[in-house]
C-alpha cells in the first residue's frame, strides 16, 4: 500500500496523464500502466476514505476508465430512416399518406444515442448498435453537453437524439490537438466510444433530441412530444408544422440556405407524420418507420470521363455493367469505378466509351453517374457470360448467366458464405485457386476440404493451409444461426431478416410454411415466397449444413405458447418494470410493439391506460391487466 505522500503524487500523475491523453493524443503513460496506477490509487482510497483528495480522478463525474463497453438492450427498437432525394419523390410519399399534418425538422449529421430515464434520473445511454442492442456508454453520455442528468418527469422514458460536435467546438478541437480531425461526424462517433469519459468530455459533444422510444406519455402528436422534450431542458431545434407540401419545401430550402451558418452539420430535413395515431396505423418496415422520411440535401457532383465498361457476374448470376472512369475525387473519396446496375441504365444515360460524365455522391451512398454526353459508339450488352462464355439469358432489364456451374457465380457465392459466416483469412485469390483445382466448388465443400489435397497446390505452404482449415473448423459450433441463414444468400433475406427468422423459428425454419413467414414482422409476400422457394429447392442441403455447422441457437421458442407470434402493446403504469414484460413476450415468441394498430393482438394495461386503452377498445383488441397477463403467460 502506498503512503499519503505517494498518494498525492499519484493523483497529480494521473491527472497529468488524462490531460496529455486528450490534448496530445500521445500520453506518456500507457493504458495498462495507467490502469495499474489507478488500481493502486483506489486501494489507498478504499482504505482511507477520509483522505480522498478532491482532485482525485475517482472524484470526477464518470471518470472510470472501462476495459470495454457492455452490450445493452434498447427498451424499444431504434430504426433508421428511408430517404428521398427530390421534391417529386417527397410529394409522392406525402400523397401516399393522405392529407395530414407534417412535422419537419433538420437532419443532424451525427451519431444516434438512446437515453433512458427512470424516476427522473438518467440511468443509461446506449448507442444505436443494430437497433435492438447497442453499447452502454452511460458514463460518456453524462459528460455530453445538453444531456440533463435529471429531468422533471418520473415515468420511464427513452429519449433519442443525435450526438454531434458543433462547428465552433470542432474548430477549437483542431486548434488544440496535434492530430487534425477532418470529419466532424466521425470525430463525434469516436468521442462517444471512448473508454475514458475524460476524453469524451474534452471533445465537447452536444446532444440534439429528435424523438422518444419507450414511454407512457399520452400526447397525440409528435410536435407535442418535442415541445415536452424542449421543456425538460433538451436543446430546442427549429421545426415546421404544416399540411402543405410547398410549406415543407419552403422549410427545406430555408434550412438548406442557412446550412453554412448553422452550428450543427446537417445533411437534410426529416419529415414526420405529426399525429401519433396515424403513425401507429402506418407502422414500421424492417428497418424504418413508414411515417417518417429523410429529404436529403443535394449531392456533390463531379465531372469525369467514361474509359470502359466491364461486365461483372454476381452470386445470383446477374450480369451488371460497371463503368471504369477517369479517377476523380467526389465528396472526399477517389472514385474509379461506378456500378451502372443494369443495361437499361446505359441506354437511359445514352453513355458510350469516351463520354463526358457527371458523377454524384450523396453522403455515404455509393457514387452514381447521373448524366453523360451523347454520341460515340453504342454500348451493346454481351451475348455470352464474360466468365464462362455460356450464352446469356436476357429478360427485360435483367441479363443472367444461367450456367449453375459458372465459375463467377460459384466463387461469389462461396465468398459471400465465408464473409457472412465470419470465417476470416480466406481471400478471393485463395477461393479462386481452390475452385480451379476442384477442391472448393460449392458451399458444402467448405467443410470437407482435406489438408493433403490443398498442400500440393502452388503457393499453399503448411502454415497457410493450417490457417485456412483452422479458421473453418473454429467456426463449427461457434456461429449464430442467423449468420448461417444470411450466408445462404437467399434473395431479399439479409442480416436483419435472418435474425428475425432465427429468433422466432430456430433451426425449425426449414419446416415453416408461407403463412408462418408472413406472420413475421415486416415480411411481405415477396420475402416470404423467396424463402419458401429457396427452402423447397435446397432443403436437404440446408439440413446437411446445419448438421455440420451446429450453429448457436437462441433458446427455441415454443410455438404452442399462447403468446407465439402475437403483437403486444403495453400502456399505463405497471408494478413490474416494463422490461420484464418485454422479456416474457419475446421469450414466448411474441412481438413487443410500441403503437396500437389493427394488427395488435393484446394490450397489456396498467394504471391510467389513457388513449391506447380507448383505441384498443374501439378496435376490439384483447385487453389484459397486469395480473391477468402474468397468470396467463408466466410459466
Ligand atoms: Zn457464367
Amino acid at each position: 500500500m502506498i503512503n499519503d505522500k505517494e498518494y498525492l503524487e499519484l493523483v497529480k500523475k494521473l491527472n497529468k496523464r488524462s490531460e496529455e491523453y486528450y490534448t496530445l493524443d500521445k500520453p506518456t503513460i500507457s493504458d495498462s500502466e495507467f490502469d495499474r496506477l489507478y488500481k493502486k490509487l483506489e486501494e489507498y482510497e478504499n482504505a482511507f476514505p477520509l483522505f480522498i483528495s478532491e482532485d482525485s480522478p475517482t472524484q470526477k463525474v464518470g471518470s472510470k476508465i472501462l476495459e470495454k463497453f457492455e452490450k445493452a438492450e434498447h427498451l424499444s427498437q431504434m430504426y433508421s430512416l428511408d430517404n428521398v432525394f427530390d421534391i417529386s419523390e417527397l410529394a409522392e410519399w406525402i400523397q401516399k399518406n393522405g392529407e395530414t399534418d407534417l412535422y419537419s425538422d433538420s437532419k443532424f449529421d451525427g451519431v444516434s444515442l438512446n437515453l433512458i430515464y427512470k424516476n427522473g434520473e438518467l440511468i443509461q445511454g446506449i448507442t444505436r448498435g443494430d437497433g435492438k442492442i447497442g453499447e452502454d456508454v452511460t458514463q460518456n453520455a453524462k459528460v455530453i453537453k445538453k444531456i440533463p442528468l435529471k429531468i422533471d418527469y418520473l415515468e420511464n422514458i427513452e429519449i433519442r437524439g443525435e450526438v454531434v460536435i458543433l462547428k465552433d467546438d470542432f474548430k477549437k478541437l483542431n486548434e488544440i490537438s496535434e492530430k487534425q480531425y477532418s470529419n466532424p461526424r466521425n470525430t463525434s462517433a469516436g468521442a462517444l466510444r471512448q473508454l475514458n469519459p475524460e476524453i469524451t468530455k474534452k471533445r465537447n459533444l452536444t446532444f440534439i433530441p429528435y424523438g422518444i422510444g419507450e414511454n407512457s406519455l399520452e400526447f397525440k402528436a409528435h410536435s407535442e412530444i418535442m415541445n415536452f422534450l424542449f421543456s425538460l431542458g433538451f436543446i430546442k431545434t427549429e421545426f415546421a408544422l404544416t399540411n402543405k407540401i410547398d410549406e415543407v419545401e419552403k422549410f427545406y430550402n430555408h434550412i438548406l440556405e442557412t446550412r453554412s451558418e448553422n452550428q450543427i452539420e446537417l445533411d437534410g430535413v426529416v419529415i414526420k407524420i405529426d399525429f401519433l395515431e396515424k403513425q401507429a396505423e402506418l407502422g414500421f418496415g424492417v428497418k424504418s418507420p413508414k411515417w417518417a422520411i429523410a429529404f436529403k440535401f443535394p449531392a456533390v457532383e463531379k465531372k469525369s470521363k467514361l474509359l470502359n465498361i466491364i461486365w461483372q457476374v454476381g452470386r445470383t448470376g446477374a450480369v451488371t455493367p460497371v463503368a471504369e472512369i477517369e479517377p476523380t475525387e467526389v465528396g472526399g473519396v477517389i472514385v474509379k469505378r461506378v456500378t451502372l446496375h443494369n443495361f437499361d441504365e446505359i441506354e437511359r444515360l445514352g453513355i458510350s466509351i469516351g463520354s463526358d460524365i457527371t458523377v454524384v455522391r450523396r453522403g455515404d451512398v455509393i457514387p452514381k453517374i447521373i448524366s453523360a454526353s451523347k454520341g460515340g459508339d453504342k454500348i451493346r450488352p454481351p451475348e455470352n457470360c464474360p466468365v464462362c462464355q455460356t450464352p446469356l439469358l436476357k429478360d427485360k432489364t435483367i441479363i443472367n448467366c444461367q450456367n449453375l456451374s459458372c465459375k463467377a457465380i460459384a466463387i461469389n457465392s462461396i465468398e459471400y458464405f465465408l464473409k457472412s459466416m465470419d470465417i476470416k483469412g480466406i481471400g478471393n485469390r485463395v477461393v479462386e485457386t481452390l475452385f480451379e483445382n476442384g477442391i472448393l466448388t460449392n458451399i458444402e465443400d467448405v467443410f470437407s476440404m482435406s489438408k493433403h489435397k490443398i498442400l500440393g497446390l502452388d503457393g499453399f505452404q503448411d502454415k497457410k493451409t493450417d490457417n485456412i482449415l483452422d479458421a473453418i473448423h473454429k467456426s463449427i459450433g461457434n456461429r449464430e444461426l442467423w449468420r448461417f441463414i444470411t450466408a445462404l444468400g437467399i434473395y431479399r433475406i439479409g442480416e436483419v431478416n435472418a435474425k428475425l427468422i432465427a429468433k422466432i423459428f430456430g433451426t425449425d425454419f426449414i419446416n415453416k410454411n408461407l403463412d408462418d413467414f408472413l406472420s413475421l414482422d415486416g415480411f411481405g409476400d415477396e420475402m416470404a415466397n423467396s424463402i419458401i422457394n429457396f427452402i423447397s429447392a435446397n432443403k436437404e442441403k440446408i439440413q446437411r449444413l446445419l448438421e455440420i455447422i451446429k450453429p448457436i441457437i437462441d433458446e427455441v421458442k415454443d410455438s404452442s405458447s399462447p403468446l407465439f407470434g402475437k403483437r403486444v402493446v403495453i400502456t399505463g403504469t405497471l408494478n413490474l418494470p416494463r422490461k420484464e414484460f418485454v422479456k416474457i413476450i419475446e421469450g414466448n415468441g411474441g412481438f413487443f410493439t410500441s403503437a396500437i394498430s389493427k394488427k395488435t393482438d393484446i394490450l397489456l394495461v396498467g394504471v391510467n391506460g389513457g388513449s391506447k386503452l380507448k383505441k384498443a377498445e374501439s378496435l376490439g383488441i384483447t385487453i389484459l391487466t397486469e395480473d391477468e397477463f402474468l397468470k396467463n403467460f408466466l410459466n
